[in-house]
């Protein structure tokens, strides 16, 4: 019998811890080789560049508004650079009331399940799709519909129109999707915004991986195809630091007021002192020197775990050939239960995510995630031989 003298409420209890966690927390012993976190690599952390930002903040009377208070909406320089960079890629006509700053883009997730979900409201997912926005959705108790996804991303075809009509949002991560690493295709894409356009569908077009495209070839954002549409979420975790927990929401000013009514009362603002850092670090253009770095980088684990999959892997298994981000999702032969899997790759010092909890309904046991970038070459190597010998 539990002793406590609490009682949680439902939404906590309703909380559980799960299999896969568990088993997952072996994985930061040294002599694990993971390809489960989704961390970006600490090699790319412009250590020197905040630190000289820090530096320059705290020699000058920036300090104290660096270390007050601020606005809910976030510090304005920061907010007025966010709403330029999305104005000219996207070619938008925003303005910074259409910009809120948060602490990390799954912040604005929660923000959004709070704004939009009460319990069995309609949302569609594409599907797999990435967990924390499957976990911070499910606390308010939606009613979801999967979307299928193919190499070319989610597929408009599939979206009816009594489902866009009826439902209160979609969310989809359209460049180098966690977990699968697809990118949703440019006639895809406009297919999807005119699709939303004529019924009257909100987007949560999520983006953290936008930047991390190896050939430096963007497309248009949905936020370009369907403005009113869509609301855009950013983030500074790829590109700078996930640390940081700096990222920003971008869409309606009517829609970005109550987020921020919700975001007062959650944490007031994010902190002043990252806001400061960050925009003294991009205020100049330094990304444009510091995100190419980033890409050749992942773009040479990637082709690197690409080569150890053909050389290794049985011809019944099959992945996905990223051109950015920080994924590879794999599908085994059906009968193989990728969880089960899991428990014996952990034995021989090799983890994963199962594909399994990145499914909002009808969960596909046969499926795997692999992140590379937070691993040498000689380890990736070891790491999906073991895992080969192990599916044979
Ligand atoms: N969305 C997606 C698709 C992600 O993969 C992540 C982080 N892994 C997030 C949101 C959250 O990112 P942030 O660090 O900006 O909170």
């Amino acid at each position: 019998m539990s002793s406590s003298i609490w009682q949680f409420s439902k939404r906590a209890a309703a909380l559980q811890s799960s299999a896969i966690r568990e088993i997952l927390k072996i994985t930061e012993l040294p002599h694990v080789i993971s390809f489960a976190g989704g961390l970006p690599s600490p090699n790319t952390f412009p250590v020197e560049k905040i630190k000289q930002a820090v530096d320059t903040i705290m020699d000058s009377d920036e300090a104290f508004s660096a270390l007050q208070y601020g606005p809910t909406e976030g510090y304005k320089p920061l907010r007025e650079w966010v709403i330029n960079l999305i104005n000219q890629r996207e070619k938008t006509k925003l303005t910074v009331d259409n910009v809120l700053i948060v602490t990390g883009s799954q912040q604005a997730l929660d923000l959004i399940g709070k704004a939009l979900i009460d319990e069995g409201t309609k949302i569609l997912v594409e599907t797999p799709t990435y967990l924390g926005g499957l976990q911070t959705f499910t606390q308010y108790e939606p009613e979801y519909v999967s979307i299928a996804s193919d190499d070319q991303g989610l597929n408009p075809d599939l979206l009816s129109d009594e489902d866009a009509k009826s439902a209160n949002f979609l969310y989809t991560i359209p460049n180098f999707q966690n977990p699968t690493g697809r990118r949703l295709s440019a006639e895809r894409r406009k297919k999807l915004a005119d699709k939303a356009i004529a019924n009257n569908l909100l987007m949560i077009e999520d983006d953290p991986y936008g930047e991390l495209d190896y050939q430096g070839h963007r497309l248009p954002s949905l936020i370009s195809y369907a403005p009113t549409n869509t609301v855009y979420l950013g983030s500074f975790s790829k590109i700078l630091a996930p640390g940081m927990r700096l990222g920003y929401v971008v869409g309606p000013a009517d829609f970005i007021r109550k987020l921020v009514q919700l975001k007062q009362a959650a944490d007031l603002h994010t902190p002043s002192y990252t806001q400061h850092i960050a925009y003294q670090v991009v205020k100049d253009g330094y990304l444009g020197d510091h995100i190419p770095k980033i890409r050749e980088l992942y773009k040479k684990r990637c082709e690197f775990m690409l080569e150890q999959l053909a050389k290794y892997m049985p011809n019944t298994v099959r992945w996905t050939k990223p051109e950015g981000g920080m994924f590879i999702w794999v599908e085994l032969p059906e009968h193989i239960d990728s969880t089960a899997l899991l428990a014996i790759a952990v034995q021989n010092n090799v983890a994963f995510v199962p594909g399994e909890t990145f499914f909002a309904t009808n969960p596909r046991k046969n499926c795997l995630r692999l992140a590379f970038v937070t691993v040498p070459e000689d380890r990736i190597e070891q790491g999906i031989k073991t895992l080969a010998q192990l599916i044979k």
